[in-house]
């Protein structure tokens, strides 16, 4: 006989996650919410939004709800008033979230906000459910070593990366030819550079197939976003860069592929409802059920595809360099992108300007290697000090 307690096959799983009021975040707790039964949520986090952290922390009845901003502690505290949970607030609050006593860890904050309560989940062996691609574009020979290292399973949910997963045959890794990553080619696909210059925020964040947060949204309208998952599948994956692919698929049915040597593509298809990678890698190494639309072939018809245009999409070679230059660039690369994609969003920059201030800020060479958190951390401050200076000629201009 085996009690329904601790670990048994019959406990409930014990959750956390990072970036619980985010577009991932809400995603993860639909799936919970139609099961609570078999979750114990024992954290949940978030940056500032304080009513919708409070009502998740209701409904799953977590034990530890962290808020990253400090001052909106008294808040947190007073909208969870009697109600049987733990509240804190601050950076290091959220990183004692990933700290937690949890199995398995959604990391969904956006950017290199991710990185440190995501490593503390990764330090504990955790099974680490990674949709935030800006923790491994900024320091993913760190993540990877220190998932080694701890023995922690890495679960990748970002579409791609998940759809691959579910085709990688581990076992065969000599006999794959090369990873090929899907793009939609986002709302400006077909848009010449003359009309890209005059994007508003309101339109790059309205993307053609998915509904996101706003910078992963913009970094769709860039292909910085395809450029971000070139370097994330090579950490994920250890794929060499000049074996990863990218090909537009507008239509985004068809998630990602593995070619094998033997002449054989293997694909992951699905329609695009990012519950049905966060459902993967929450059952795994089961399945689930998940509410996602079921796909309609017929209806759709047809599914397209073309080679990716890096004249107008020059984030796409610039992530590829990177790649190929060492982790010291793309620790560079994403600290420019996240600053040059929030100015863009405070109205500060165009459009065509997110590219080219990393452009620049890479192009200024690299303060040093990125061999430790340290060096990482420095290198990031580095990239986002520079990326200002060219934000701030260019709003002034
Ligand atoms: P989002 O903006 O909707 O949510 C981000 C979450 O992070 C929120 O909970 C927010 O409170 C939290 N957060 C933001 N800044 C923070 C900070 N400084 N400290 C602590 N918490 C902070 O973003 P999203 O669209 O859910 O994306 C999350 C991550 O998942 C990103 O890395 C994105 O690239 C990746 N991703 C998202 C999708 C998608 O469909 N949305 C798909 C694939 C990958
Ligand atoms: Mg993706």
């Amino acid at each position: 006989m085996t009690a329904r307690t601790g670990d048994g096959p019959d406990a409930p799983k014990r959750i956390a996650i990072l970036g619980a009021t985010g577009s991932v975040g809400t995603s993860t707790l639909d799936l919970v919410l139609r099961d609570p039964d078999a979750f114990d949520v024992v954290a949940l986090t978030a940056h500032r939004d304080v009513a919708r952290l409070a009502k998740a922390v209701r409904q799953t009845r977590a034990r530890f709800a962290a808020i990253a901003d400090p001052a909106l502690y008294r808040d947190l505290k007073a909208a969870l008033d009697g109600f049987p949970v733990e509240v804190a607030a601050g950076p290091e609050a959220v990183e004692e979230a990933g700290a937690r006593d949890a199995q398995w860890v959604m990391a969904a904050i956006v950017g290199a906000a991710g990185l440190k309560p995501t490593l503390r989940a990764v330090a504990r062996g955790a099974l680490v459910a990674f949709a935030n691609k800006e923790c491994l574009v900024c320091a993913g020979d760190i993540v990877m070593a220190e998932a080694r290292r701890a023995g922690a399973t890495l679960l990748p949910v970002d579409s791609e990366h998940n759809a691959i997963f579910q085709v990688f045959e581990e076992a065969e890794r000599e006999r794959i030819e090369k990873l090929i990553l899907t793009a939609s080619g986002g709302p400006f696909r077909d848009w010449t550079m003359e009309a890209m210059r005059l994007v508003t925020p309101s339109q790059a964040v309205a993307h053609p197939n998915w509904s996101m947060g706003a910078k992963i949204s913009v970094d769709s309208a860039t292909m910085m976003n395809k450029g971000l998952e070139l370097i994330e599948a090579a950490y994920l994956f250890a794929m060499a860069e000049e074996r990863i692919e990218i090909l537009v698929h507008p239509q985004s049915v068809i998630h990602s592929m593995v070619a094998y040597a033997d002449g054989s593509v293997l694909a992951q298809l699905g329609s695009p409802d990012m519950r049905t990678p966060i459902a993967h890698a929450l059952a795994w190494p089961r399945r689930m059920a998940a509410p996602s639309p079921r796909l309609d072939l017929a209806a759709i018809g047809r599914l397209t595809f073309e080679a990716p245009d890096e004249g107008r999409f020059p984030a796409l070679a610039l992530a590829r360099a990177c790649l190929k230059a060492g982790a010291a660039h793309t620790t560079l690369l994403n600290a420019a992108n996240e600053e040059a994609v929030a100015a863009f969003l405070a109205g500060r920059i165009g459009f065509l300007d997110i590219v080219s201030v990393s452009q620049a800020v890479l192009d200024a060479g690299t303060p040093g290697p990125a061999s430790s958190l340290e060096d990482v951390m420095a290198i990031d401050t580095e990239g986002r000090l520079r990326a200002q200076v060219r934000i701030d000629r260019l709003a002034a201009a």
